[in-house]
């Protein structure tokens, strides 16, 4: 049985299920005496305390964990038991509704998740998980029930209908090896917390904890969101194989990813690619592990150490649900950069909007074509002209390039210099001091900017193709919809085609052209990005070590022909797929793109921001 769901968090996961089902308390509702309500209210300010006590001691283990950030979603719900609005009214509602307080709390903490249910933004309708935690922590106090059991005797992967972020952190602590949970979205605390624990999770699966029993054979596939419940010996032999692929392609602590002339690998018949990493900002564990990266790749001459190709400032959000003040980005863009100097970092402007977290509740029924990316820095000025100057302030020591995500129209780039000029005027006049050949460059994400990269690459220092905007809005695919995971084909001709042009303009004009979309890390790419001439790419930390190692085996002429043959035959990303596995086969090195053997028909499918 397979059951398909959005991978909130990377990784392959083989083991015994252990089905996790919390039974949900309800309060019974009975009336009470008068004289009843000093001993009730006691009972609840009992509860409370308990509460604190409990999300304390959880906090402190998320914390030593995941680190601070990611254990502030502890301290929130620390704060709603703490709140003093609540905590009156529930005593008021006790002696005036004369009802016990296992059926106040369960009324007034319900009442709030509808709000939050009914709420247009993705993010408040997912804390209405964190709530349900609360509530159900109060009733087991209040209606005398057990401890929760969050301990799993062998290693398995947890199955749920739904898990709160403290479940995660509890489990986390015996030997679990993935999550599969039937509700949340990427966005849920539950995911956020697995990613940061690096355990593998699949969230969004509807159903499919009532098909799972505790000792049923699983394969939970992080990489393309799917669960198999008692997979035949043919799909686990090659989940398998994947498996130990994904692993020994991970990065190891303190570990020499690539060779003495890294972070710039070589062909064998010697045409150069520079690996970079992507960052999703925001992270401490992420921005740790990166940085532990980029120092062990020191290196003889030139550039020594691995950079940042791009970090996606707007992650800030997913975790503080709040842009950052300038102040506050002074200090965050000042000591990553100061962390991995003298690499160089890419600091993209937010892009936020379209399937990513903003704050408010602005509806749209198109969001992927709505105020997304430079399009709400444009019309934000205040915000806009604060992320510019704190990004400028953090390059005086050389190291700090500056990027636009989603630019679509050459007036939109004009607008956008004309705001870096201001903030550098800004900074001038405070006598500040900061890069003053800062580069500047845009994402390549959008088809128009592809077509028309001619007329940008004048305006510019480099490019950047975000693969994964540039394939949902080349085939008009969803990147986040289950529906048309199939059709999201990053590796389609027409894809590789607007890379090619984008590529091409760059080159003719001596300036560099990044690749940091996904495509990037899936192995039946680099064939064909070597064969387009890339000479950038960059790719999240894990896939760094793979990547390099897949260089090193290709032939750039070899895969120059590849690209030939696809431009020329070609007419789907299947195709694609079919050419470049054929490619490899010939070449007998199917076995080390192993990864590339398993990719299915299905694409590469994007999780959501
Ligand atoms: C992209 O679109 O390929 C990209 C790198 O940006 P993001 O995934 O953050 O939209
Ligand atoms: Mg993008």
């Amino acid at each position: 049985m397979r059951f398909s769901g959005i991978a909130a968090s990377r990784g392959i996961a083989i083991g015994p299920a252990y089905r996790y089902s919390r039974t949900l308390l309800y309060a019974e509702d009975r009336d009470l005496l008068p004289a009843d309500v000093p001993y009730e209210t006691e009972r609840f300010d009992g509860a409370i305390l308990r509460a604190r006590q409990e999300i304390e001691k959880v906090r402190r283990v998320a914390e030593q964990k995941v680190g601070a950030s990611a254990s502030s979603i502890f301290e929130a719900q620390m704060m709603m038991v703490s709140d003093d609005i609540i905590l009156k009214r529930i005593r008021k509602r006790i002696k005036a509704e004369l009802k016990p307080a296992a059926v106040i709390v369960d009324t007034e903490f319900s009442h709030h998740q509808r709000l939050l249910q009914a709420s247009d933004n993705a993010l408040m309708r997912e804390r209405v998980d964190d709530i349900e935690d609360i509530k159900q922590r109060l009733l087991r106090y209040l209606l005398d029930r057990k401890k929760w059991l969050s301990k799993i005797e062998v290693p398995s992967i947890l199955v749920a209908d739904m898990l709160t972020p403290a479940d995660a952190i509890l489990f986390a602590r015996s030997s679990v090896l993935a999550f599969s949970i039937d509700g949340g979205g990427v966005t849920s605390h539950v995911a956020i917390l697995a990613r940061s624990l690096g355990i593998p999770a699949l969230v969004g699966l509807h159903d499919a904890a009532e098909s799972v029993e505790t000792g049923d054979m699983l394969i939970l596939d992080g990489e393309r969101g799917e669960l198999i419940v008692n997979p035949d010996d043919e799909t686990l032999k090659g989940y398998r194989q994947e498996q130990s692929f994904v692993i020994a392609s991970g990065v190891g602590v303190g570990e020499k990813i690539l060779e003495d002339d890294a972070p710039i690998v070589r062909t064998s018949d010697g045409q150069d690619l520079r690996i970079l990493m992507n960052l999703e900002f925001g992270n401490e564990i992420a921005i740790s592990e990166a940085e532990r990266l980029s120092q062990t790749t020191v290196v003889s001459g030139g550039e020594k150490r691995l950079g940042l190709g791009l970090v996606r400032t707007e992650h800030f959000l997913l975790l503080h649900d709040e842009f950052p003040s300038e102040e506050e980005q002074n200090v965050l863009y000042k000591d990553l950069a100061d962390r991995f100097y003298p690499a160089t970092i890419t600091l993209r402007t937010f892009d936020v909007g379209g399937d990513k977290v903003l704050s408010g509740s602005y509806r749209e029924d198109n969001p992927n074509l709505g105020w997304r990316g430079l399009r709400i820095s444009l019309d934000e000025p205040d915000l806009f002209l604060g992320q510019l100057r704190a990004a400028l302030r953090a390059s005086y020591r050389g190291n700090v390039k500056i990027m636009f995500p989603m630019v679509t129209t050459q007036d939109e780039l004009q607008r956008a210099l004309a705001f870096l000029e201001q903030a550098r005027n800004d900074l001038r006049n405070k006598g500040e001091n900061f890069d003053e050949e800062m580069p500047v460059g845009i994402m390549v994400e959008v088809p128009s900017a592809a077509l028309m990269a001619d007329t940008f690459i004048p305006m510019v220092d480099y490019f950047s193709i975000g693969s994964n905007d540039l394939t949902q809005y080349t085939l008009a695919v969803d990147r986040g919809n289950d529906l048309i995971a199939g059709l999201f084909q990053e590796l389609h001709p027409a894809v590789l085609k607007l890379i090619q042009l984008t590529a091409q303009s760059a080159r003719r004009n001596g300036k560099p052209v990044c690749i940091c979309g996904e495509l990037g890390g899936n192995p039946l790419a680099t064939p064909v990005l070597i064969g387009l001439g890339i000479e950038e790419i960059s790719v999240s930390p894990s896939s760094v070590r793979a990547l390099a190692a897949r260089t090193r085996l290709l032939n750039a002429s070899d895969c120059k022909a590849l690209v030939n043959q696809i431009f020329a035959t070609a007419t789907s990303g299947e195709d694609v797929k079919r050419m470049v596995l054929e490619f490899l086969n010939e070449r007998n090195l199917v076995e080390s793109f192993s990864d590339a053997k398993l990719r299915r028909g299905t694409g590469a499918r994007m999780p959501k921001k």
